[in-house]
């Protein structure tokens, strides 16, 4: 059988221009041409490997997405900036951006609305319950950038709306009114063609690519504030992110006496037992030879918690975004919650926060 051939002739020219172009492309978003200027085709053919052609057809692709701009005389010259927008930290846009320019907000909608079912659940208030919700176009140096929903629990949002909301993050503003720091987020991107309205009030052509993140952010004590759909400018800003391989190098979250107790829960304390020591003889070895050992547990019934499958509701994921290892998933195939991995702290905001009851956390005796 033979093998495809990275230097085969035969491999059609659009393939070798995307190549081509994909790196290139990395290059001017890293600013690797400080004056703004690419080198010439010749340069690029040497060292690309490819021919002048093949460097001709991957600029004019750089060119049609509005990165450069070719002329004669003049060469190959950046004309746009990307910013980048880190995902591996929790940073509002203009703490993000400082180095870049200053961010401003028209503010387009700002009050109270009575919350739709599926985001009243995964803010964890009532269903029906009224939220704040706030609509912000972000600009960087007067440059649309993105459009963010935000909806905010009602005592979280409130007291936001009397502060600045033109010219601050609402990270910052919750950290400021509530006295608590936030800890985490559950982010999910996606890739949509800007629809008529959107592509108006984001000055972008109808059906141009634009990145849209769903992002849950809850406060160090686990309680989720702040819903976002934030609907991003593919051709201004780029996502970046610092990743490892391995359960090990995770950053250990902080153990249950440390942490505030979640509201309705007895708050810990020093002469709380320390977290239980995994029964022996219930965990499987895992392959991952950094990272400790997980078990998989998936669908066993001897676990720390049980999920009464016929009252979980299709859709809803508070248990797993609450907890703090990770120990419950959503099992693709029925919709539902389950313990996933053989950890648990006992600490409770999984059952706490399930509107069903679906959650049984099956406490050992001397924990009780
Ligand atoms: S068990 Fe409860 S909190 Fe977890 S997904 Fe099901 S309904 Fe939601
Ligand atoms: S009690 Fe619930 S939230 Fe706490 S560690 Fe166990 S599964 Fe996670």
């Amino acid at each position: 059988m033979s093998s495809p051939r990275t230097s085969d002739a035969r491999r059609l020219r659009a393939d070798r221009a995307r190549q081509v172009a994909d790196v290139i492309r990395r290059q001017v978003l890293g600013r690797a041409y400080p004056d703004g200027v690419l080198p010439d085709e010749l340069f690029l053919a040497a060292e690309f490997s490819v021919s002048r052609n093949t460097v001709r057809a991957a600029l004019d692709l750089l060119r049609e997405e509005g990165l450069i701009e070719r002329s004669p005389g003049v060469g190959t010259v950046v004309v746009s900036e990307k910013y980048p927008h880190g995902l591996d930290r929790l940073m509002g846009l203009a703490e993000t951006l400082r180095e870049h320019g200053g961010i401003t907000n028209d503010v387009r909608a700002a009050g109270p609305v009575r919350a739709p079912t599926a985001v009243a659940r995964r803010l964890g208030v009532a269903d029906g319950a009224e939220v704040v919700y706030i609509e912000r176009l972000r600009r960087l140096d007067g440059l649309p950038l993105s459009l963010d929903q935000t909806y905010l629990p009602m005592d979280i949002g409130a007291p936001l709306l009397a502060d600045d909301l033109p010219g601050r993050d609402i990270f910052g503003l919750i950290e400021q009114h509530t006295g608590q720091s936030l800890g985490s987020a559950s982010v999910e991107l996606e890739a949509v063609n800007a629809d008529l309205h959107s592509a108006a009030v984001l000055e972008v052509p109808r059906g141009a690519a634009l990145m849209v993140l769903e992002r849950l952010t809850r406060l160090a004590d686990g309680r989720p504030v702040d819903l976002e759909f934030i609907r991003m400018r593919g051709d201004r800003l780029t996502m970046s992110a610092e990743l490892h391989r391995g359960r090990g190098e995770r950053r250990a979250p902080l153990p249950p006496a440390r942490r505030p107790a979640q509201a309705g829960q007895r708050p810990l304390s020093l002469s709380d037992p320390a977290p239980p020591a995994r029964r022996p003889g219930r965990r499987a070895a895992h392959p991952c030879p950094k990272g400790p050992p997980v078990a998989l547990v998936n669908h066993r019934a001897d676990v720390p918690v049980t999920i009464d499958e016929s009252l979980c509701i299709t859709g809803c994921r508070l248990c797993v975004d609450m907890c703090p290892l990770d120990s419950l998933a959503i099992d693709p195939e029925t919709g539902k919650a389950h313990m996933h991995v053989d950890e648990c702290w006992y600490c409770g905001p999984c059952a706490a926060r399930c509107p069903t009851g679906a959650v049984e956390i099956n406490m050992p005796y001397l924990l009780r």
